[in-house]
């Protein structure tokens, strides 16, 4: 049986990977969620690709999940008449709301969020294009911003602003974000991604839109904002998942606070039951490198260290040169870092109460498997949250969830150490369903005969939320 990895991949679609073998090659590199970005690209182009990705999935018998991640409130730059400017430093350049939407010039440009200039004060820091240009503003003149150019460059159309420090005022959920809801339910998303939410409020509301257009996707929240950042607890609890979007948030918070707050992230998410994943810039350089940097390796490592549920690739796969390479460095470099004690040595959950019958056999049987010989754990699952609950404990044991809903076993696609595997137990007679169980592992190799396993499942089978039993056995 080869290394088992226990921390997901994330891919992001895009043209680098259109091509069915391509594709296909990422799949068998270890892609494990592909997510459609919804900030770029026609709706037409983000289905195509969604049904190559389910088609080749199938064909190589593999549960991988979509995530369709919606754009948010980017705030934006308008365009210049001629695509692009230089800023020198020091000089004047005004934002101006009322200026033609293609009239930029290297004085003033537009914006396509027009409450800006209510927004922000003198003395504000605006950072444009991912923090590369950073202006002061000096004074409001109407719908004029007066800004100094502390740090100049080149700056095209379309660029993103962020404030240092937060405190913009865009709502969450766009007019286009709530069509996309629509479009990634008709799609059948496993997860839509909500972008720059403030709140817990911000995400129940799409929650609310979801559902009314009669979709079960789990939601995650993006954390990337300062104001995200004051709200963490209640953001997390309203949210199914969470992603780190250290993009952005690295804009608002500046760069060198991040680490300390991607740990604090990774943490809470962890001890409230919810999968995160680590997104942006993980392996950038291999946009244009067959080989990621030493920085980058460890990064990506640190992230596994922390105990994340998943890694994202961006434009890496999207538009990179080396997209399979991207996912293959990814892979090893998880493999290579889980192997260290910190990433499988548990840490105690002694202090907390468990509230749920599901919850507490997860965690018996992850104290149990962490201090036994066992080879597997093997969780008989309708909705996933059993193997979730044990997936929040560190250990080096794999979690097989089986289930009979394609739904499910796609969204524990996501889940750090939980391997997916299709098994209907509604139609086993009960004395037989252990063993059957333990053949399907047998069947792919990872079982043999005298190995000890786990299982837990309810008293009955079909029901979600029922799980109330675990026992061990040794494989006949
Ligand atoms: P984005 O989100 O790629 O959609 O901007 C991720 C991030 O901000 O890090
Ligand atoms: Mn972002």
């Amino acid at each position: 049986m080869n290394e088992l990895r226990r921390t997901k991949i994330v891919v992001t679609l895009g043209p680098a990977i259109d091509e069915p073998e391509m594709l296909r090659r990422i799949i068998l590199a270890g892609a494990d969620v592909f997510r459609a970005n919804f900030s770029h690209g026609s709706l037409e182009m983000h289905e195509k690709r969604i049904s190559m990705v389910r088609a080749i999935s199938r064909e190589i018998g593999k549960s991988t999940a979509i995530l369709v991640d919606l754009q948010g409130p980017k705030i934006r730059i308008a365009r210049f008449k001629n695509k692009k400017i230089f800023l020198q430093d020091n000089q004047d350049f005004i934002l101006d709301t009322d200026l033609g939407e293609e009239e930029g010039t290297d004085k003033t440009v537009s914006l396509d969020y027009k409450e800006l200039p209510r927004d922000v004060h003198s003395g504000d820091t605006l950072l444009l294009d991912d923090g590369r240009i950073v202006l002061q503003v000096k004074n409001i003149v109407g719908n004029q911003i007066h800004c100094k150019v502390m740090v100049g460059g080149e700056l095209s159309n379309n660029k993103g602003i962020n404030r240092l420090g937060g405190g913009l005022s865009a709502a969450a959920l766009t007019n286009k974000d709530r069509t996309d809801i629509k479009d990634a339910v008709r799609l059948e998303a496993d997860y839509v991604a909500i972008s720059f939410p403030r709140n817990a409020q911000d995400v129940k509301e799409a929650r609310r839109l979801l559902l009314e257009a009669g979709g079960h996707a789990n939601i995650i929240a993006k954390i990337e904002r300062a104001e995200a950042i004051t709200n963490i607890e209640e953001i997390i609890r309203a949210a199914d998942a969470v992603m780190v979007a250290r993009g952005d948030l690295g804009v608002e918070l500046g760069d060198a606070e991040l680490p300390g707050v991607q740990k604090h992230i990774i943490r809470l998410a962890r001890s409230l039951n919810k999968p995160v994943i680590t997104a942006t810039q993980m392996l950038e350089t291999m946009t244009y490198s067959p080989i990621p940097t030493r920085a980058e390796v460890s990064d990506v490592a640190n992230a596994v260290l922390d105990g994340t549920d998943a890694v994202m690739l961006s434009q890496e796969t999207a538009v990179g040169k080396y997209p399979d390479k991207a996912v293959a460095a990814m892979d090893r470099i998880c493999l290579g870092a889980e192997r260290n004690p910190i990433a499988k040595t548990p840490r105690s959950r002694i202090d907390f109460q468990f509230n749920y019958v599901d919850e507490a056999i997860a965690m018996a049987t992850m104290y149990t498997a962490n201090h036994l010989d066992i080879k597997a754990i093997i969780a008989l699952t309708e909705s996933g949250t059993t193997p979730l609950w044990m997936s929040r404990v560190r250990s080096s044991i794999p979690i097989f969830g089986l289930s009979r809903h394609e739904a499910t076993q796609r969204r524990m696609a996501l889940y750090r150490g939980v391997y997916p595997i299709p098994f209907d137990a509604t139609h086993i007679d009960r004395r037989v369903l252990n063993k059957s169980a333990t053949e399907e592992l047998q069947k792919r190799g990872i079982l043999k005969k005298g190995d000890w396993v786990i299982i837990t499942k309810g008293d009955l089978i079909g029901v979600h939320g029922k799980t109330n039993s675990m026992k061990i056995f040794t494989v006949e």
